[in-house]
């Protein structure tokens, strides 16, 4: 585990529920309950996407926090910062890394 206090563990997770609680949210705005007749727009289809791809980082989130994982970042093992875990509590990697991973990626 990393150096998180319990207390601030504790706050992280709420953080994490709170984002899965509107991400869903959004998720079911997003998806039209009558497809037959109407089709999802390509706009639809992005945020439903988007929301997704933030439902499926919030579940892992939840995974290493169960793995004693959470707050490691997984490329280089460090510590990530309480607050950038607080700005994103899915965050898996550190600043530093994560720059990295999006100039591979872009
Ligand atoms: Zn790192």
């Amino acid at each position: 585990m990393a150096d998180l206090t319990e207390r601030q563990l504790i706050h992280l997770q709420e953080l994490l529920d709170t984002q899965e609680i509107s991400a869903r949210i959004r998720a079911r705005v997003a998806i039209p309950e009558e497809s037959d007749d109407c089709e999802p727009t390509d706009v639809d289809d992005a945020m439903i996407k988007m929301e997704l791809v933030e439902l499926a980082d919030i579940e892992a989130a939840h995974r290493r926090i169960d793995n004693h994982q959470y707050g490691l970042c997984i490329d280089c093992g460090c510590t990530i910062d309480y607050a950038r875990l607080q700005a994103s509590p899915t965050a898996k990697r550190c600043t530093q890394c994560q720059r990295l991973h999006e100039q591979r990626h872009h």
